[in-house]
């Protein structure tokens, strides 16, 4: 096979990659050197990208309630039930929920059909959980959904302040790029998050805020700057309006009470942005997911406008997207309040543009429901029929077991997947197969509004289609034309076509140097200029920014006395969203393999939460059951709990179940990092850990959560009552009869082990506390001649235990980077040359990092 270059499918840095088949006729993967995203580097997440294609778990050909059919049986079922309820209820009692992990081509064919030919707005996307206040924040000062950065302003900058984004976990390689520039030019960071997070172990100030209280320091900001003379006179006075509006919403009276920073921080912070004309404002996440996000934007925005630093080398505002294609349905209409080609729904003389260029029968006339108000129309009935595709949303939807309910309640669901085990999958009507990464052909755009190529280098497997084409199929069986395409690139095509379409510079897209390219050959292409608005050009109907007044709100839950945590959820380093894809690599799993909860040590004692033991968290929504976390890096009264765990991988992990659903009134984004909850000790009987090459019996124990291993899986376990009979329970729970044991009663110690041959096929640990055993030791033996030295719980003096993975690319483990500290090695470099940790995509640098600084504290005390 040629090396095929492409895009990697996962977060918004967008990197470029070079997939190849060895002489073993193996995938691999690299980064692409010429990509100007990434220049050959991949992080840990895209360096195990080959580990996730494997066909198990591939959903291959289509069902309609459950059973088997055909395309043509599936297509005619969605073509004639959609048309049969617009007919009976209206196009509003339809609606589709897309994903940013679609492309481009597939994102235009949807919002082409239902608000072109369906007349509904009712197409909204995951984005809305991911960067809807930001295009919010950004239509409302810019008049278009525009960042005006790019990757380089990293290297370009002096100051870099990110907030609310843990950039060295969740965009690992642009983070990469930023520690260069540090090493080079001494680029100062400052990090703004409620977490120590392993970014905040780089800055050079870390400003631990409380949570949701960003606009507070902002709003500070903004009058810091106007009082130090720092507003630039002329941008502000040719380019910009409501400068005093702004002000006035940013006075407030003590912006130390409400961020919970001392003084003397707020000072330091001020005066670093003060002073430092090249810097660049960086956000994820942290303020997007929130109901204040559009606000929080705002404030960042305005204190760049004030001061003119913004579209200039190393300066300005600039969202970092979290998927890797939410840009892309930005620019096709993707939200259900965007029309196409950045116009606007509420807009007649868009609204008729776009009806003309499809040669539509209809054209939406007003926004459709965004993704809460959404689910809550399936709920009551109001929306009868749904199309989910390449999303999850019975999980990664606050209040999820409601959206379960919701569905679940549905007269008519349709969810086109990759897998066949999705929390969502699971309640489709119809279930249609989803090409996916490596399949699929079309493109994608990152964070600074550059369009690559994601292209094929595998064949669809069994029935798979690409989205696109499953679309089209059933828009035209709905007697639709318009849809006759043959490829993605007539699709991009009549997108590029469409973005220059009596443009003449009114709208910030505009394609038309890609109108006929060579598809094929696309290279990576930014569109607009590298850098917005240093002289101006709004896309206002003034042609001035509007500076926004943003007054400080607190998050809209508060803690009470019943529920006194808050709760902030996110991402870690090795996985992606629900892991349908991440967790197949064994690697990855390795790094963070298990649902956990972060609490402060305060808090732990205070509700006598040991680390390791399982905890329940509690809100008025539900329950989950993880793991006790104890570490400093979280704030006293604040738990954090990963988002990636559903009902595929365990039992009771799936954290956005607790949150309501509390929005942001502006962009509807919903707020994810900010709930309330109770925590309490969860007590078990025993404590297990098993190792298998097949699935075990797990469904009726009250804790279990499931990891790849690399001969299979591995299983932390506990349950609430003891079984009368271990080696009876053994045997049932893994289905056989040929077990051997060791069970020390007494001390409530029992060990199983199962060979086939001489090879060992599974194992179970089981303790009265938490199982305190290397995992990954216990994991290599699966498959081998180990013998029932196994039960004595340890490899012998030759088997080196090298602990949790830390370094997923070159597999180095937490002890073999402690010994090599203790030996000495006192700097990432030092234990980069000492291990290989680090050496590679740079991922688990904070991780080190954080090593060195226990290290450097104990020798201190
Ligand atoms: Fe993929 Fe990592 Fe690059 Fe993001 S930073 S696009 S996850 S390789």
């Amino acid at each position: 096979m040629q090396p095929t270059k492409t895009t990697c499918p996962y977060c918004g840095v967008g990197c470029g990659v070079i997939a190849s088949r060895n002489a073993d006729r193996e995938i691999t993967v690299a980064g692409d050197p010429d990509h100007p995203a990434n220049f050959g580097k991949l992080c840990s997440k895209g360096s195990a990208l080959a580990e996730t294609l494997s066909l198990d778990d591939r959903l291959l050909f289509p069902t309609i309630n459950g059973e088997r059919t055909d395309w043509n049986d599936a297509t005619a079922r969605i073509a004639t039930t959609f048309k049969d309820t617009i007919a009976k209820y209206g196009p509003d009692s339809v609606a589709f929920y897309v994903s940013g992990q679609l492309l481009t081509e597939d994102y235009y064919v949807a919002n082409k059909l239902m608000k072109g030919f369906i007349g509904s707005g009712n197409i909204d996307t995951n984005s809305r959980l991911c960067m809807a206040s930001s295009v919010a924040g950004h239509k409302r000062t810019f008049g278009a959904d525009v960042v005006p950065c790019n990757y380089e302003d990293l290297e370009l900058a002096d100051l870099v302040v990110l907030t609310g984004s843990n950039f060295a976990w969740c965009h690992p390689v642009l983070f990469q790029r930023l520690m260069a520039a540090k090493e080079q030019r001494g680029t100062k960071i400052i990090v703004i998050d409620p977490r120590k997070t392993a970014t905040a172990e780089f800055a050079d100030l870390h400003l631990a805020i409380n949570a949701g209280s960003d606009v507070a320091l902002f709003n500070g900001l903004l009058h810091y700057l106007d009082n130090s003379g720092k507003t630039d006179l002329n941008y502000t006075g040719q380019h910009t309006r409501g400068l005093a509006e702004a002000l006035a919403g940013a006075e407030q009276s003590d912006c130390a009470e409400i961020t919970g920073l001392a003084q003397s921080q707020i000072d330091e912070f001020f005066e670093l942005f003060s002073n430092t004309e090249r810097t660049l404002s960086i956000w994820s996440q942290g303020v997007n997911q929130s109901s204040a996000g559009t606000d929080k934007v705002n404030a960042i925005i305005n204190c760049h406008l004030l001061t003119g630093r913004i579209g200039k080398p190393g300066m300005g505002p600039f969202s970092i997207t979290g998927q890797p294609n939410a840009m892309g349905g930005r620019e096709v209409g993707g939200l259900a309040n965007m029309l196409a080609a950045h116009m606007a729904i509420e807009n007649p003389a868009h609204r008729e543009l776009v009806q003309r260029f499809w040669s539509a029968p209809t054209i939406a006339n007003k926004p459709g429901l965004k993704a809460v108000d959404m689910f809550d129309a399936v709920a009551d009935g109001r929306i009868k029929a749904i199309w989910i595709m390449a999303t999850n949303p019975a999980v990664t939807m606050p209040n999820s077991n409601f959206i379960r309910t919701a569905l679940k309640a549905c007269p008519f669901v349709v969810v086109s997947e990759a897998v066949n085990n999705s929390d969502t999958a699971k309640l489709a009507h119809v279930l249609l197969p989803a090409a996916t990464w490596g399949e699929k052909d079309g493109t994608v755009t990152n964070s600074e509004r550059r369009i690559s190529r994601q292209r094929p280098f595998m064949e669809k497997p069994g029935e798979a289609h690409t989205d696109w084409q499953i679309i089209c199929n059933v828009a035209k069986a709905m007697g639709f034309s318009g849809f006759d395409f043959t490829s993605p690139a007539e699709i991009f095509n009549e997108h590029a076509a469409l973005t220059t379409f009596e443009n003449q510079g009114s709208r910030a897209i505009d394609l038309s140097s890609l109108l006929d390219a060579d598809y094929d050959a696309l290279e990576p292409f930014q569109w607009a200029k590298p850098r917005m608005f240093a002289h101006g050009g709004f896309f206002t109907l003034s042609g001035r920014a509007n500076f926004i007044a943003t007054p400080y709100r607190s998050p809209l839950a508060k803690v009470t006395e019943e529920f006194p945590l808050s709760l902030n959820t996110g991402r870690i380093r090795d996985q992606w969203h629900t892991m349908t894809r991440t967790g197949k690599s064994a690697r990855l799993m390795a790094h963070l393999g298990e649902p956990f909860v972060d609490l402060h040590p305060q808090d732990a004692k205070r509700l006598a939460i040991k680390s390791a033991t399982l905890v329940c968290l509690r809100s008025s929504l539900g329950k989950v059951i993880i793991r006790a976390k104890i570490t400093v890096s979280q704030q006293v009264g604040s738990v954090f709990v990963p988002m990636h765990w559903s009902r595929m991988n365990s039992n009771s992990a799936n954290s956005l179940a607790l949150l309501d659903a509390n929005v942001d009134a502006v962009s509807g984004q919903p707020e994810l990092k900010f709930g309330r909850v109770s925590a309490a000790a969860f007590p078990v009987n025993w404590y297990g850990f098993a190792i298998s090459t097949h699935k075990p019996k797990i469904e009726n124990l009250a804790y279990w959560a499931e990891a790849r291993i690399a001969q299979g899986y591995k299983y932390e376990l506990a349950d609430t009552h003891e079984p009368e009979n271990w080696s009876e329970f053994a045997k049932q729970f893994f289905s056989t009869d040929n077990i051997h044991s060791y069970i020390d009663k007494r001390s409530g110690i029992y060990r199983f082990a199962v060979f086939k041959d001489t090879l060992l096929t599974a194992s179970l640990f089981v303790a009265q506390e938490p199982v305190a055993l290397s995992r990954n030791w216990l994991a290599d033996q699966l498959g081998k001649p180990v013998g029932l030295k196994i039960l004595a719980g340890c490899g012998g003096a030759a088997v080196v235990d090298h602990g949790p993975i830390v370094c997923a690319c070159n597999n180095i483990g937490k002890y073999t980077i402690a010994d090599a500290i203790a030996n000495g090695a006192d700097s990432l470099k030092a234990v980069g040359a000492a291990t290989k940790a680090g050496n590679s995509c740079g991922s688990c640098r904070a991780d080190i990092k954080s090593m060195l600084s226990i290290k450097l504290l104990q020798a201190a005390e």
